[in-house]
């Protein structure tokens, strides 16, 4: 990566671990169920996060979609974050193919919803409102900074489903960060949950794809459902064999992102003109503001820091920026990211 690309984790390349994995792969028509690389990949991603089978998707948006097809129908209702991903990000999916009428509840600063909101939007037995069904999860949370959320919002909010015969999914595109940064195995994250899926590409640099994850039967529908939005692939384990690195060999390290992340906070907190809150950064991303003050615009700053020194940001239509670090961005290039930021606004 010639430029330093601080926009998002998914502009990550895959390793060359990853490429010659892709290169070497044995492979078959997994629509068929017979391609070996697929099935390790989805073996070994339910296993991780203990859930008793996988279902390879093309990516996040599909993981979530094919989650919500295969556990709701048409009028059912989905309590959600209104600034979680799937409501907000996923072009509605849920509503646009699967019929699904979202309930978006507020979100605290580290993206929960209040479990009292999330019990007062159960519906009554009654025709006039949707079927009581989903509640939808999200672990990082990506709008609060990729905040890691503990365990025990999950068991309240599974509490609260179990007394209502309601399903949880969770939207685990960063589940990994979120267990690397609380320094727990990934099942204690998902046990309360009955399906999850989660990004290979992202932090974990695969090209693509993503794994969703459940139970047998759940899979088998689900299976169904990504035939529907055409996501039934055929060799796919040209990209499934960088997932597995992805699960095998890039776990562990995330952790290295994370310094970075906390390196770069720290660094542009002590900067005049930045507004930052490095205590709230515990994975690979963070948002920091442009005071008032500063003298120069938000789209100055970004432009400046590209042509100065090929540091990519995100934003600059507001005077606030999103930050994340990858397994491309080393220690120096926080570095100069900070020094460079600090020569702009001087
Ligand atoms: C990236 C992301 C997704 C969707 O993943 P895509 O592969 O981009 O479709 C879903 N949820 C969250 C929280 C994400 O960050």
């Amino acid at each position: 990566m010639d430029r330093i690309d601080f926009r998002s984790d998914t502009v990550s390349w895959p390793t060359p671990a990853m490429r010659h994995a892709m290169a070497n792969a044995p492979v078959g028509d997994d629509v068929y169920g017979e391609d070996p690389t697929v099935n390790k990949l989805e073996a070994l991603a339910a296993e991780m996060v203990g859930k008793e089978a996988g279902l390879f998707v093309a990516s996040g948006t599909m993981g979530n979609l094919t989650a919500i097809l295969a556990h709701g129908r048409r009028g059912d209702g989905a309590i959600v974050g209104e600034d979680s991903h799937t409501f907000r990000a996923e072009a509605g999916g849920m509503a646009v193919l699967g019929g699904i009428v979202p309930n978006p509840l507020p979100t605290d600063v580290y993206g929960r919803m209040d479990l009292a909101a999330v019990q007062n939007a159960i519906y009554p037995d009654d025709p006039h409102f949707p079927n009581n069904r989903l509640i939808l999860v999200e672990n990082s949370y990506g709008a609060k900074g990729g905040y890691p959320i503990e365990p025990a919002y999950f068991q309240q909010i599974r509490q609260i489903a179990d007394k209502n015969g309601m399903i949880v999914h969770m939207d685990g595109a960063r589940i990994f960060n979120a267990a690397v940064a609380l320094n727990l195995d990934p099942r204690e994250l998902t046990q309360h949950v009955d399906s999850v899926t989660f990004c290979l590409s992202k932090g974990l640099c695969a090209p693509m794809g993503s794994v969703l994850c459940g139970t047998a039967e759940f899979i088998a529908q689900a299976r169904r459902a990504r035939k529907l939005v055409g996501g039934a692939m055929r060799q796919a384990g040209v990209m499934a064999a960088a997932g597995i690195v992805a699960l095998t060999e890039m776990v562990e390290r995330l952790a290295d992102d994370h310094a970075h992340a906390k390196t770069l906070a720290n660094g542009l907190a002590q900067i005049p003109g930045l507004i930052v809150q490095p205590e709230l950064v515990k994975t690979n991303m963070f948002f920091f503001a442009l005071d008032e003050a500063a003298p120069v615009t938000p789209a100055e700053f970004v432009q400046r820091l590209r042509d100065e020194a090929n540091i990519w940001l995100s934003g600059g239509y507001s005077r606030t920026f999103r930050a994340v670090t990858h397994y491309w961005i080393q220690e120096a290039d926080v570095a100069l990211f900070v020094q460079t930021a600090r020569a702009i606004l001087q």
